[in-house]
């Protein structure tokens, strides 16, 4: 689930692993590794903590190989520590391999070598794998790692080197991702594009069961049946500082701030009437019966506004499934339906899954994902690219407002009947709605000092500003690790209202004008019980302002815009209240960036 480098041409490789490891930080991890081969010998250096730890014990030593290999590991199976990091080997030491994945089957496997006398060093799943090279070893590190492979039950990007075959690097991927960059004469391996970027921008995304045969700077893409594949080269124009602070304390926060900047690009194209860049027409749209908004996390926040847009302007039932869920269950899904899957890196295993159950049911599926040539946007019908850029914080930010953004262009288009009160003129000036949204930050600082030493925060809204409480929630938990809960504010009298005490915060969005009235009665039921009430609105929400604690007034707009802009407050006070305790903001504790596991 975690990080991949490998690297194969006439240039050094330790630097290069170390620099791509660095850009893969973002992810989240507990241990780091190196192997690095010169043809007779591999060395493989690994070490338990930051990737500053191994670096410390490398100094400045000098590696000469020809290929390498890098891993940071996000533990599965054995607890973090150096003998767990990968790279592993075999018991000759002939083979280094790094795993991003689990071999469910892992188990079986190692109680039959040890009764073949092979031994082990870790706990890891992935050691089995290691050993299995060297017992099945033909001669061929393909076909080895081939028909190894062919023994594995589970997910696997797989990257292996060997002293057998000089210069030579394979790697394979079963349902993680894994990516090789194309340079001059030199060639790149990643579980992630960000890492090898400011080497290449030509990618090709390898699909599952391929199996590339690396050497010395070129390489080959074959099947699991050892016939030779092709794969489209894909230019990834993503800039290298993207993906890069900027000068900014952490990612998240640089993200929150340059959403003016990306979402002018998620808009841009999509303006006109048939634009091309929408992937379903409208009369298209006019046939399903249903829709399936299928997505985890944050994603199924997104989708949650979704919902409403769709069954607005479509006429049709649209259920918002979690992802995880849905695959487990028997939804009916007719061949008639449209499955709408969203996920910012394209990757997340529960969506992949959900995906080939709506496929296998005959659906059309729609991919909105954020990452160019991902699984996701290879394996569904049609694709909509949120286009805003890497995102890096583990915190998502700016590839959900992508995502609102996103679902309202397509209800826009495919709104026939004129019934979503927003016209593509009022789009157009969501940028500088943005902008001048993000302009409540010193506002919401101050608010921030107010909730910090809290233990618990509720979030309500009516209507889509329910959505928009439930990401606001999920912000603050992931962070700032602070307890805290959305609610739909009419539901709160039905149970939880019994929480609300003196002092309780209660952090509440009216975007949705024509719900105004019920919401301040549900803030009038919390003042009752002594809430301290921060209220997001607009300036014609008097009424809110006046029994609220806190009111940060945002820009006056239409009534959808309205909701997508609300949520810039409530990234700011994640961001601000995490910062305030102190905590690890763009690796928060237990969570990755994408979420490659079941
Ligand atoms: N399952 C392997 C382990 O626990 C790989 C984990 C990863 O993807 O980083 O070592």
């Amino acid at each position: 689930m975690c990080g991949i480098v490998g690297y194969s041409g006439p240039k050094e490789p330790l630097p290069i692993l170390i620099a791509g490891l660095s850009r893969l930080e973002y992810r989240g991890y507990d241990s780091a590794g190196i192997a690095v081969s010169d043809g007779s010998e591999i060395t493989i250096e690994k070490k338990e903590g930051k990737l500053d730890v191994l670096k410390e014990h490398l100094a400045d030593r000098k590696i000469n190989g020809n290929v390498g290999i890098g891993h940071t590991r996000w533990a599965t199976h054995g607890v973090p520590n150096d003998v767990n990091a990968h790279p592993h080997s075999d018991n000759s030491q002939d083979f280094a391999i790094i795993h991003n994945g689990i071999i469910e089957n892992y188990a079986e496997m190692k109680e039959s070598l040890l009764s073949e006398n092979y031994s082990f060093k870790s706990d890891t799943d992935t050691e089995v794998v290691a050993v299995e090279l060297s017992k099945q070893w033909n001669g061929n590190l393909l076909e080895t790692v081939i028909n190894v492979a062919k023994d594995l039950e589970g997910t696997y990007a797989l990257v292996v080197t060997t002293t057998k075959q000089e210069n030579t690097i394979v790697a394979g991927r079963m349902m993680s991702p894994l990516v090789l960059g194309v340079g001059e004469g030199e060639v790149f391996l990643a579980s992630d594009s960000a890492a090898i970027l400011e080497h290449t921008n030509k990618m090709i995304f390898l699909e599952n069961g391929d199996f590339v045969e690396i050497h010395d700077g070129s390489y080959r893409l074959f099947d699991t049946e050892l016939k030779e594949v092709e794969r489209e080269i894909q230019i990834i124009d993503w800039e290298v500082s993207e993906a890069e602070k900027s000068g900014h304390e952490h990612f998240m926060y640089k993200e929150i701030l340059e959403q003016a900047e990306v979402i002018e690009r998620t808009i841009n194209g999509r303006l006109e009437e048939d634009s091309v860049e929408i992937p379903i027409s409208k009369e298209q749209a006019q046939k399903y019966d249903k829709i399936w908004i299928v997505a985890c996390g944050t994603a199924y926040h997104a989708g949650l506004f979704g919902k409403d847009l769709f069954e607005k302007v479509l006429g049709v039932p649209v259920s918002v499934e979690l992802a995880s869920e849905f695959r487990y269950r028997e939804p009916i899904v007719g061949k008639n339906d449209l499955g709408i899957v969203i996920s910012q890196s394209g990757e997340t295993m529960d969506t992949i899954a959900a995906t080939e159950l709506l496929k296998e049911n005959g659906s059309h599926v729609l991919a909105l994902v954020n990452v160019v040539g991902s699984s996701l946007a290879r394996m569904a019908d049609s694709v909509f690219y949120l286009h805003v850029g890497p995102e890096i914080g583990v915190a998502s930010t700016k590839a959900y407002l992508g995502m609102l953004v996103g679902q309202l262009l397509l209800a826009k288009h495919w709104d026939s009947k004129k019934k979503l009160d927003v016209s593509f003129e009022d789009i157009k000036g969501l940028p500088v709605l943005i902008e001048e949204t993000l302009k409540c930050e010193q506002e919401i600082n101050e608010i921030a000092e107010s909730i910090y030493k809290q233990n618990d925060v509720y979030f309500i809204g009516r209507g889509l500003d329910y959505a928009l409480a439930a990401e606001g929630a999920l912000k603050l938990k992931e962070i700032s690790y602070l307890h805290a809960e959305a609610l739909a504010a009419g539901e709160l009298k039905h149970g939880t209202l019994a929480l609300i005490e003196e002092g309780t915060p209660i952090i509440v969005t009216a975007s949705q004008y024509h719900l105004l009235d019920k919401t301040t009665s549900n803030v009038q039921e919390v003042k009752a019980r002594g809430a301290d009430v921060i209220a997001i609105g607009n300036s014609s929400s008097e009424k809110l302002e006046n029994i609220s604690d806190r009111y940060v007034t945002l820009p006056d707009s239409n009534e959808i815009l309205s909701t997508i802009i609300s949520i810039i407050p409530l990234q700011f006070i994640a961001y601000h209240v995490a910062n305030k305790r102190g905590e690890s903001i763009d690796q928060p504790r237990n969570l990755a960036k994408s979420v490659t596991v079941e």
